[in-house]
């Protein structure tokens, strides 16, 4: 079968309400001093132990210190041994393939698995990019929709998206928007449909795993990942979460033990990625991962935000959970009109991602990387909001 590669311009078609909302927000931008609640940015300097770690590394200490890099070695080992620990499980150091960030590491992996007019599951609402990236690796995107209000992973409406064309389940636990953490009996039922899914299409059905928020967790959880429990999973991270740094790109992809190509993906892999635009880290980043890969943010000082912000929005009378992980909160929009809503709270200096962008009209998103400074402000605007409407 002869498929015709998908124009830019149809590929952008995806993305026009996401490509509006950033033209918005950048015509309308927050006026210093405003509560900023719209995207996972740092509101506060970066985490001095990330600035010191880049400054050991800066002096070159040999020709090669800032020659091209594929993914460096020494990297490759530190991530594996990290993300054995984390896990519990065994990565191979020749399976961590180091990234310049999450979203590198999901193009790359798209290109490696995905032919032409192959099909990629994902789940709505989605991040942004997801079908724009699959649409670039030649595939095409099916949505499986994630219920509210409990937005679970569900096993069996994927299986029912399930066809012969099928190449890859795009899953993201810590899930953002909705800060659900997919729990492992639900990981096993997805690894039992993919599985059986793969010997009847006799063709490998992978998962990739998107959880570049899985040190992000809240009361005492622990994470499992999907990868400990599909050995085709090719786990996709990125660093930009945990040091709240998205601006130096760093991350990674890590094939699972125990998959059964893993030769023909290691190769592939590497491949996409230098089809992708040399998606490798910068030497400085891959130097300094030692340091940086030991640090993280303060979750807890996270937590206590989340629980402050939820009990006062409850007390407002918004409705919303609690995330399990992630620094997002999702809330019901008030009116179910969430554009509106979005630009009747920008007049009380308070800016939220109207759900809209993320296929989820009637709700919005606030993100928890706002300032101490920044809560105060907006939760006046999240009650001065509802005496206007
Ligand atoms: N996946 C998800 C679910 C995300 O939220 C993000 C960042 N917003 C990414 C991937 C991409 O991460 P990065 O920009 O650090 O590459």
């Amino acid at each position: 079968m002869s498929v015709t590669p998908p124009r830019l311009k149809d590929l952008g078609r995806s993305l026009a309400l996401v490509m509006e909302f950033i033209d918005e927000y950048e015509h309308h931008p927050p006026r210093p001093g405003a509560a900023d609640f719209t995207y996972g940015n740092p509101q506060e300097l970066a985490l001095p132990g990330f600035v010191d770690a880049l400054r050991k590394q800066l002096e070159p200490r040999d020709p090669s210190w800032y020659a091209y890099k594929l993914s460096e070695p020494k990297a490759r080992v530190t991530v594996a041994a990290s993300l054995g620990r984390y896990l519990g499980a065994t990565f191979a150091a020749r399976d961590i393939f180091m990234t310049n960030g999450g979203f590198a590491a999901i193009a790359a992996s798209l290109r490696a698995v995905v032919d032409p007019g192959d099909e990629v599951i994902f789940l709505s609402p989605p991040w942004f990019f997801y079908e724009l990236l699959i649409g670039a690796a030649g595939g095409i995107g099916v949505r499986v929709r994630l219920e509210p209000p409990e937005f679970d992973l569900n096993p069996e409406a994927v299986a029912a998206a399930i066809t012969p064309r099928t190449r890859a389940v795009l899953v993201n636990s810590p899930h953002n928007p909705t800060g659900r953490i997919y729990p492992p009996d639900r990981l096993q039922a997805l690894a039992s449909v993919l599985a059986r899914a793969s010997e009847a299409n006799g063709r490998i059905v992978y998962l990739l795993s998107d959880e570049p928020y899985n040190r992000i967790v809240f009361d005492g959880r622990r994470f499992h990942s999907p990868a400990e429990f599909y050995p085709q999973t090719l786990l996709l991270y990125s660093y930009g979460k945990t040091l709240l740094t998205p601006g130096q790109r760093l991350g990674y992809v890590a094939l699972a033990p125990g998959m059964s190509n893993v030769e023909e993906v290691r190769s592939d892999l590497r491949l996409a990625q230098i089809m992708t635009g040399w998606a490798f880290p910068n030497a400085l980043l891959q130097h300094a991962i030692e340091d940086l890969d030991a640090l993280r943010i303060d979750v807890g000082r996270l937590e206590a935000r989340r629980d402050r912000m939820v009990a006062a929005l409850r007390e407002l009378g918004y409705e919303l959970g609690s995330p399990e992980g992630t620094f997002y909160l999702l809330a019901r929009s008030p009116i179910a009109d969430d554009m509106a809503f979005m630009r009747a709270l920008r007049r009380h200096e308070t800016h939220v991602l109207p759900g809209t962008v993320v296929e989820l009209p009637g709700w919005f998103r606030i993100s928890l990387t706002a300032n101490d400074e920044m809560v105060d402000k907006g939760l006046d605007g999240f009650a001065a909001v509802l005496r206007d409407l």
